[in-house]
């Protein structure tokens, strides 16, 4: 089975695994986890912040920044494909209380002109917007890095009505290694940035929130109230700690797997060419009007053991740790056979 239907699909590699066993670990939930405090420590002079905090998953370290930065009623800006606003089960409005004001980016992109035209300071009738996060890389934008200039603008218009910044760093490692710009460059034009291990980076659990100390305490106390405080968690930490030193240079080869099957699409009679070639790790493409639909294609696929997502009429691939340029190939095989099975 090639399983190209998202990069949560890499399993812990061996050497990851036996690192896990040998780490050292402590009661997290009172701060004696050394694993677990080695990694935050790590993560936060990675982007550039000054403090960070360990939680189950990616979407907590979402929540608890919203819940971080707004008060109830109050409104956040982000992109109508953004993760929160599309598959947080409405986490945003269940646990922060905040009212989405979703705008019609460019593949997940948004400019500040467009943040303005929703930006409201709140008054009787209207909610005080607070928040502005971003999504970097873009899932839903085929893996689209923010371009850094577009951010400082966003900065700008932020800091100019004394609104925040919140970034849904999930693949942010990968638009690092993918554009040369460091995590502490796009950490310095946020409030708050997540990084996720369970994504490109391979671990099995986990992702660390990063900010200002203050921000920092206010998440931990959240994440003690949602029941995110764990015990010997440095078992898990000591996943992403190894992550953080062994899978990060290698996400370009999952990048340049990922233009590989985006220039074999391109020559298979009956998909419509992905439109661009990918920058980071995602290619979305579609089977061309008179063939199956995506959903049709995606099943003909699975069962010749290839796994693909269909997402209404597209298709998206990820690549990841556990797909070789050979299965792409025989991904691309796959996917000829699929379609001209008629
Ligand atoms: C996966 C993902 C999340 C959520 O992360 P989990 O660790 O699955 O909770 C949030 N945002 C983006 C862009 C994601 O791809």
């Amino acid at each position: 089975m090639i399983d190209l239907t998202s990069d949560t699909a890499t399993k812990p590699t061996p050497e990851m695994r036996r690192f896990m066993a040998e780490a050292s670990v402590g009661d997290e939930q009172r701060r004696e986890d050394p694993t677990v405090n080695e990694l935050q420590d790590m993560v936060a002079e990675l982007t550039g912040k000054e403090a960070a905090l360990f939680l189950p998953s990616g979407t907590m370290c979402n929540i608890i920044a919203y819940a971080v930065h707004c008060r109830p009623g109050e409104a956040v800006i982000c992109d109508r494909t953004a993760h929160p606003n599309i598959s947080e089960g409405g986490g945003p409005a269940v646990i922060a209380g905040v009212l989405m004001r979703p705008l019609n980016g460019e593949r997940g992109v948004f400019t500040a002109e467009q943040a303005a035209a929703v930006f409201h300071e709140g008054d009787t009738h209207r909610s005080r917007t607070s928040l502005i996060s971003v999504e970097n890389t873009s899932n839903m934008g085929g893996g689209k890095i923010w371009p850094i200039e577009r951010l400082a603008e966003l900065r700008e218009f932020a800091n100019a009505h004394g609104i925040r910044m919140h970034m849904d760093g999930a693949r942010l490692m990968n638009a690092v290694v993918a554009s040369g710009v460091a995590a502490d460059r796009w950490g310095a034009l946020v409030d708050t940035v997540w990084i996720d291990f369970t994504k490109g980076l391979g671990a099995p659990i986990g992702a660390v929130l990063a900010g200002s100390e203050a921000h920092i305490a206010r998440a931990r106390r959240l994440k003690h109230a949602f029941g995110g405080a764990m015990r010997q968690a440095g078992i898990a930490a000591a996943a992403c700690l190894y992550a953080l030193d062994e899978h990060i240079e290698r996400l370009a080869s999952d990048h340049a797997n990922a233009r590989r099957l985006a220039a074999g699409l391109a020559r298979i009679p009956g998909i419509r060419r992905p439109a661009r070639e990918p920058q980071t790790n995602i290619v979305f493409f579609e089977p061309a009007p008179g063939g199956p639909s995506a959903a049709q294609l995606v099943e003909r696929c699975a069962r010749r053991g290839l796994g693909l997502g269909a997402i209404g009429p597209r298709i998206r691939a990820v690549t990841h740790l556990d797909v070789s340029a050979g299965d792409i190939d025989q991904a691309l095989a796959i996917i000829a056979e699929a379609i001209a099975e008629g």
